[in-house]
């Protein structure tokens, strides 16, 4: 599909190049053929001038005709040739400048499909397995009202894991695809961060974690909801990836001219291979999909990326496996 575009594309470079060429030649041509008219009329009259007296009808030598209609003929072969040039030239630039203008558009349209299977095979787990259940209940007459209830806790547990992921696209959506620009208020960041905590406390105390607030004044330009979501999916994964009956420590302060806010666990920590992946989107590391069987769709970091990146900061990690990680936020 590519391909076809490229051709296309370069097909209409061509075009253009082509167009102010030819015509630049042909302008090129009018001129010099005026030019050369005019020497032939000169060349005639010369030759009348010369004769005069005599009464002769002016002659035009031969080797004057010859040399102008030859260079008539150089001329126009000289344009054709420039213009031969000019079409190999343009065409083989113009198809790999094609080929440079449409590969980010290729890239992006890659990370699309990937970005649509995966989050089409992430709701299909769900889905199939709320299915696979209603339809097995269908089937048993014998079921008591007991069993009724197991299932329908585990279809909403199903139903409530199809609404998280939703909800991630939504914002994902809303944070890197949307036209939308965040309003940048001034925002109490220690404000924004304890609210966070707010939101996130039930979460904390079911794992049994214990948030430790180290806070200095610090405020930023920004979004207050993007900072408190920011602030809440980087808890969410301390708490997750953290040490179970353990602590976090959530720091806010001032650095020089900037505001930073860190979120450090004393869990999993992440690999080094998995450092530079862990902001893409869908991007789970081995350990978190495999060993641990941690719950998550490889969504969150892709989302607090993007609200920093809104913001105009940067977000960091320091990891060390074993022994936690640092999440740090400069804006
Ligand atoms: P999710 O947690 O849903 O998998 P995220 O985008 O939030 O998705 O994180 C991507 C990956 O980065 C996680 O799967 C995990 O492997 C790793 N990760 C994120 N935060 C931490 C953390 N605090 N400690 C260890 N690993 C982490």
């Amino acid at each position: 599909m590519f391909e076809k575009a490229r051709i296309k594309l370069t097909a209409s470079y061509l075009l253009i190049i082509m167009g102010v060429s030819i015509s630049f030649s042909l302008g090129i041509y009018f001129e010099v053929n005026q030019e050369l008219s005019r020497i032939d009329v000169f060349q005639r009259a010369r030759i009348q001038r010369i004769t005069n007296g005599i009464v002769v009808p002016p002659v035009t030598l031969p080797q004057d005709v010859d040399a102008i209609a030859e260079a008539r003929a150089r001329i126009i072969l000289i344009l054709a040739a420039v213009n031969i040039l000019i079409l190999l030239a343009s065409g083989v630039g113009g198809y790999f400048l094609a080929g440079q203008t449409l590969d980010p558009i290729a890239q992006m349209m890659k990370e699309q499909k990937e970005f649509v299977s995966n989050a089409s095979h992430e709701l299909r787990t769900p889905i199939t397995s709320l299915k696979t259940e209603i339809e097995v209940a269908l089937r048993d007459k014998k079921m008591t009202a007991a069993d009724a209830r197991n299932i329908l806790r585990s279809n909403l547990e199903d139903i409530n894991n199809m609404q998280k992921l939703s909800n991630y696209l939504l914002e994902l959506h809303r944070y890197q695809d949307s036209e939308e620009k965040i309003v940048r208020k001034k925002v109490d960041l220690v404000a924004a961060v304890s609210k966070a905590i707010d939101k996130i406390s039930v979460i904390a105390k079911n794992a049994n974690v214990r948030i430790v607030p180290k806070f200095e004044p610090a405020t930023v330009m920004g979004d207050e909801g993007s900072l408190i979501e920011l602030a809440t999916i980087l808890m969410d994964n301390a708490i997750k990836y953290g040490k179970k009956g353990g602590k976090i420590i959530v720091r806010v302060n001032r650095v020089g001219k900037n505001s930073q806010f860190s979120v450090q666990d004393f869990g999993v920590g992440i690999a080094p291979a998995d450092i530079p992946h862990i902001f893409d989107r869908f991007y789970r590391a081995e350990a978190s999909r495999n060993k641990e069987r941690i719950e998550g769709y490889g969504l969150g970091l892709a989302i607090a990326k993007s609200i920093v990146d809104q913001h105009g900061g940067e977000i960091s990690v320091k990891s060390k496996e074993g022994k936690g990680s640092t999440f740090t936020v400069i804006i």
